[in-house]
């Protein structure tokens, strides 16, 4: 369930400032507040979806196509920032477990320097 008080839907109003990178009718990308890497960036659809457990809902209407412009999206800004071609790492947590604390969907892009091949 997408949270009521939800952070990134302040984020996306304007009511919790924060640094856009980019912006376009589906889509922002903010840096994250508190960086992992020397670039750390999130990528935040604007609709109200809590998690990649509600892209896939086990009933419903399946949210796939979000998926490929989120990572379209991704993709273009990791190029704008001068990530690619060198690489970086995208990333989404999802759930508690996972490590997710926002529930809103994101996706983490982190790079801007050599990372470790390893997760956790
Ligand atoms: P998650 O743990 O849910 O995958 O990622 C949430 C991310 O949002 C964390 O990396 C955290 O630092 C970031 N974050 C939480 N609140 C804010 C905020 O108000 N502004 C920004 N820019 N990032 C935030």
């Amino acid at each position: 369930m997408h949270p009521k008080d939800c952070i990134f839907c302040k984020v996306i109003d304007g009511v919790i400032p924060s640094t856009r990178i980019y912006e376009d009718e589906g889509f922002i990308c903010i840096r994250d507040i508190h960086p992992q890497a020397k670039v750390h960036l999130l990528v935040i659809p604007k609709a109200p979806i809590a998690s990649l457990e509600e892209v896939f809902p086990e009933r419903g209407e399946n949210k796939a196509a979000l998926l490929g412009q989120l990572f379209d999206v991704a993709a273009k800004i990791a190029r704008q920032q001068g990530l690619l071609p060198g690489g970086f790492r995208s990333v989404i947590n999802t759930g508690s477990l996972g490590g997710q604390t926002v529930f809103h969907l994101h996706l983490h892009i982190l790079g801007g320097e050599p990372l470790r091949g390893s997760f956790g």
